[in-house]
């Protein structure tokens, strides 16, 4: 099926004719052609955006209005949630339950900030003269939007709503691999009457569709949601503009179980941790870290318990893991698995699934190192796949001494009965998303980000909203005196 961009409130093909093809990693069947944009069809729905913040009616409605078309989006999506499900777990491979999930926290992210849109207030302040001085919000401009494949639908969700919430116009860039579901999100949109240009849906590659919007002088701020090579790119891409941006990147993240945890639980919290969604996850629990006295105890029950997650074809509801994204990811994760293999002891997994049934597609097997050396490749580097690396630990300040070893800052977890522990350790680690004693739940009302290289900004909540803000005083003069100063 031949699929458009959404530009300036028309479909839209690229400029050459270009396509890409869009693939199901169920079986490398193609799903779908899109238009492969180049920087000058970006440049098209830039302009679109701009006319539609500097001069069209988005920005000046009552905050109100703009908060009852989120409403509306949320229930459009609800009306077609089954659709978009199946669109992304057979575009990206997650499991359809999962998917299911994913929708309807989209639709509730719209929803919460058409909530929001009518909270947004300044304040008056007391100042040091006969004046008064004024703090209003107002929105951030035009913003360019980039998002990875792992959520399709629920990234394109998290960046609009608040965006859009806050009065901003959007030029929003899916990952390559996966723009189905924002694109059927666009038709919601044009159902809908969003004003023209207010946002826009474009479709192509990282450094030539992404890279436009990036350098533009015209987009105010870019929020990027990707990995750390890109997104150091990206930063210093938007930096000759002085852009605004809120950056998401990856994690290496700590799941520490203490000997006294609820044991099942935390095996439960270890697999669910590392292998939702095949572990392509920004938040996954990667790293397990295990109180020696129950290390050997944990291995034996995570192998025995993940040699029973069920592998298969995505749409199929006891399907617990789907295939990778594309074949090079598969390629990239296998890697890992070869370097693990060199440096720590394998005990469950370690490739491809032998099922022939599972033979066109992307698979790899839910994979379990033991015995890992924090300072490995495989504990400091972001797999983002079905692979755990398990690490021992002695004492609570080795414990949180290895957690926080790594570049990144994300997520991370603590399992223990002890609530003093529970917190101090909690409060020890530098990360910007944490459980305790559970692992992945994510709320739109929290606010989502990272520490150190994991990115800076919030999104979600009403700090995800603030992103999308800036911030104007005026000052008022209460005295008719002239000023004197001459
Ligand atoms: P990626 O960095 O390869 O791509 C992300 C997006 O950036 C894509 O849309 C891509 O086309 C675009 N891009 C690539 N090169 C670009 C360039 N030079 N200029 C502008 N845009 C460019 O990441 P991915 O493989 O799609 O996604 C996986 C990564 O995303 C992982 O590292 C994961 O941790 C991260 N992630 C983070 C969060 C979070 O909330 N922190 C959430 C989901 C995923």
């Amino acid at each position: 099926m031949q699929r458009k961009a959404w530009i300036g409130g028309r479909w839209a093909d690229a400029s050459s004719g270009q396509t890409r093809e869009i693939i199901n990693p169920v079986d490398g069947s193609v799903l779908a052609r899109v238009p492969e944009m180049s920087a000058d069809d970006v440049k098209q729905a830039i302009a679109a955006a701009r006319r539609a913040f500097d001069e069209g009616p988005w920005p000046r409605l009552p905050a109100r209005e703009r908060g009852t078309m989120l409403f509306k989006i949320a229930e459009a999506i609800r009306a077609r949630a089954a659709a978009f499900a199946e669109a992304d777990t057979r575009n990206m491979g997650k499991p359809i339950v999962e998917a299911e999930f994913d929708v309807a926290d989209a639709a509730h992210c719209f929803e919460y900030y058409g909530g929001l849109a009518s909270k947004i207030h300044g304040e008056t302040l007391e100042v040091p003269d006969t004046a008064l001085s004024m703090v209003m919000r107002e929105p951030v401009g035009l913003v360019g939007q980039i998002i990875p494949w792992n959520y399709p639908l629920l990234m394109a969700a998290w960046k609009l709503a608040p965006a859009l919430a806050a009065g901003c116009t959007t030029v929003l860039k899916p990952a390559e691999q996966t723009p189905l579901s924002a694109l059927m999100l666009a038709e919601i949109l044009e159902s809908l009457d969003l004003p023209d240009g207010v946002v826009n849906i474009v479709t192509g590659d990282g450094p030539t569709a992404g890279g436009a919007l990036v350098t533009d002088a015209r987009v105010d701020k870019i929020a990027f949601t990707g990995g750390l090579d890109t997104g150091r790119l990206v930063i210093k891409g938007s930096a000759d503009t002085i852009k605004r941006m809120s950056i998401e990147l990856g994690g290496k993240n700590p799941n520490v179980v203490f000997a006294d945890a609820d044991f099942e639980a935390a095996v439960d919290g270890a697999l669910f941790g590392a292998f939702a969604n095949q572990g392509e996850v920004c938040s996954a629990g990667s790293r397990l870290l295990v109180e020696r006295s129950i290390y050997s105890r944990m291995l034996d029950a995570l192998s025995e318990k993940s040699k029973r997650i069920q592998l298969g074809d995505p749409l199929d509801r006891q399907t617990k893991m789907g295939p990778l994204v594309t074949r090079e990811h598969q390629q990239k994760v296998l890697e890992y698995i070869d370097i693990g293999r060199r440096e720590a002891r394998l005990v469950v997994g370690g490739g491809i699934p032998r099922d022939s049934a599972l033979a066109k597609g992307f698979f790899v097997e839910p994979t379990i190192f033991a015995d890992v050396d924090n300072r490995a490749r495989i504990a400091q580097e972001e797999i983002f796949g079905p692979v755990l690396a398990v690490i021992p630990f002695d004492s609570e300040s080795e414990a949180v001494r290895i957690a926080n070893d790594t570049p990144y800052g994300l997520a991370g977890a603590v399992w223990t009965r002890d609530v003093f522990r529970g917190i101090r350790v909690l409060k020890q680690i530098r990360a910007g998303i944490l459980w305790l004693n559970t692992y992945h739940p994510t709320y739109n009302e929290a606010p989502w980000g990272g520490y150190k290289q994991s990115g800076f900004g919030r999104e979600l909540g009403s700090y995800g909203l603030e992103q999308y803000l800036e911030t104007k005083q005026i000052n008022l003069n209460l005295s008719e005196a002239p000023i004197g100063w001459y």
